[in-house]
């Protein structure tokens, strides 16, 4: 998934590399993401040069099974991701002099150097190539959803004997397993 930085006209450049499925799922399996993939990434991206930055813009989409944080059920996910994103010249430091489209200059890095969301999207290359497959891999881990739920009602799992609770019922005592409840139960009423 290299690009080659002289191939990049001035009318920019397409890379649209569909990523096969079987490279995502490893991937996901790889970083304990806990996620399978369910279909190749889409990948609709446009490159375009401003002076020594290389801009990255576009879409990706594919479709994940993700687990129920509460019931551990699989759940499908459609992951549309749009990002855009800068690539400076790794010898350049840490920001560029000139910004030809005038956008956003001056105010994403501070002088601590703190991370800021607008730093993320900064990315540095070397040499006179680019390696897609590392840029697009971001964009995906960025857009794992943190906690899905199958359903924001989802019961999940009794604690006590593990049944799923949204499709069976238990007789566990669950109250006593939650400690939030002792104060509960000593007050004697009337
Ligand atoms: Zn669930
Ligand atoms: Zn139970």
């Amino acid at each position: 998934m290299n690009i080659r930085i002289d191939d990049i006209t001035s009318e920019g450049l397409c890379f649209d590399t569909p990523v096969q499925q079987s490279r995502l799922d490893a991937t996901l399996t790889d970083a304990n993401t806990g996620c399978r993939a369910l279909a190749s990434v889409g990948v609709d991206v446009r490159l375009t040069k401003a002076g020594e930055r290389i801009i990255v813009e576009g879409d990706l989409r594919t479709s994940l099974e993700v687990a129920c944080r509460r019931c551990l059920g699989p759940i499908e996910v459609g992951l549309p991701v749009s990002f855009r994103m800068d690539l400076v010249p790794m010898r350049a430091g840490s920001r560029p002099e000139q910004d030809s489209s005038g956008q956003e200059i001056g105010e994403e890095v501070d002088s601590e150097g703190s991370f800021t969301l607008d730093s993320a999207d900064r990315e540095y290359y070397d040499g006179d190539t680019i390696d897609m497959w590392p840029i697009l891999r971001e964009q995906l881990f960025l857009a794992l959803p943190d906690y899905p739920l199958c359903d924001q009602e989802c019961k999940g799992l009794c604690q006590s004997c593990g049944i799923d609770l949204n499709s069976n019922e238990c007789e566990c005592d669950r109250f006593s397993v939650d400690p939030r409840w002792d104060a509960l139960t000593k007050i004697k009423l009337p």
